[in-house]
């Protein structure tokens, strides 16, 4: 609290009376401190790539060029850390932009599970090399939901992408629907290494991360969720976790379409 007061006098220099005012700067105080923190955390993130690209760049530049299999490994590493920066980069300004509010919204009726067999066979290779088997299956019949069909994209490309990277081969991840009043719940469950209690309420902080190692091991930003949980908000939606010990579940709300009784599902080349 600051505050700030001001003293009347008379011509005569006697005392009029006092004003008092209060200023309430906790508010103030916390989103300073929220944004000294994400510049903290962005300058980190950046760092970390920019020092390892600038280490083997220096290395090759003096005389690591001569030896031909290091100098194709180091050329390799550089290549892996320019893309982690380029990741970072397209997820800082996609969640910026959805901060901003700056960002519009094309709502049509969509069937989920066609969205969610694009998306499967989108990260296909990344699932096949792992051997985890991806099943929409439980999507089938799902009622249509109000939704701008990018952003559904990107939301279950974000939930799935994870589920692969966070399972073990050999695991599986499988989608549900459920309606519950106008809103249909769409979860999407995986088999992997799930999230200890501790850490559920925090996963869609932005830069937050269970398990750092692995997250960075899987070129991840630490952005994804919170990128969902925006989207999933914007189109008057909520997001939710589960986790216990084994296996992980991300749920998420969109409203139902009302359809009328006979009216035709959009093709998949609508969307
Ligand atoms: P990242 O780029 O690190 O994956 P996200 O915002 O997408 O960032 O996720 C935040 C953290 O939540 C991850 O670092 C990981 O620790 C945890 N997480 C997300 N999805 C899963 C999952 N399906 N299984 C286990 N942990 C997960």
């Amino acid at each position: 609290i600051v505050l700030t007061h001001w003293v009347p006098l008379t011509e005569t220099g006697t005392l009029q009376g006092v004003v008092v005012v209060f200023h309430d700067i906790t508010e103030i105080r916390r989103l300073e401190n929220i944004r000294k923190d994400f510049v903290a955390n962005v300058s980190h993130e950046l760092r970390t790539p920019i020092t390892i690209i600038k280490g083997y760049a220096e290395t090759l530049a003096s005389g690591g060029l001569e030896n031909q299999g290091q100098a194709t490994r180091f050329v390799s590493i550089i290549a892996t850390h320019a893309e982690r920066l380029a990741t970072l980069v397209d997820d800082l300004l996609t969640l910026s932009r959805l901060e901003s509010g700056n960002v519009s919204l094309e709502v049509k009726s969509v069937p989920v599970e066609v969205v969610a067999g694009r998306v499967a066979s989108l990260l296909e290779q990344k699932s096949q090399a792992k051997q985890i088997l991806v099943d929409v299956s439980g999507l089938a019949g799902t009622p249509l939901v109000l939704a701008d069909p990018g952003r559904l994209e990107q939301i279950l490309v974000n939930l799935l992408d994870n589920a692969i990277k966070y399972t073990p081969s050999g695991g599986a991840v499988t989608f549900s629907a459920a309606c519950e009043g106008n809103l249909v719940r769409i979860g999407v469950h995986d088999t992997g290494m799930g999230i200890a209690t501790r850490d559920l309420p925090r996963v869609f902080e932005r830069f937050y991360r269970a398990d750092k190692g692995r997250s960075r091991d899987e070129g991840g930003t630490g952005l994804g969720l919170s990128i969902v949980k925006h989207l999933v908000q914007m189109q008057g939606g909520s997001v939710s976790v589960e986790s216990s010990g084994r296996g992980t579940s991300f749920f998420f709300t969109l409203k139902r379409a009302l359809t009328l009784s006979g009216e035709k599902r959009p093709l998949h080349e609508d969307l």
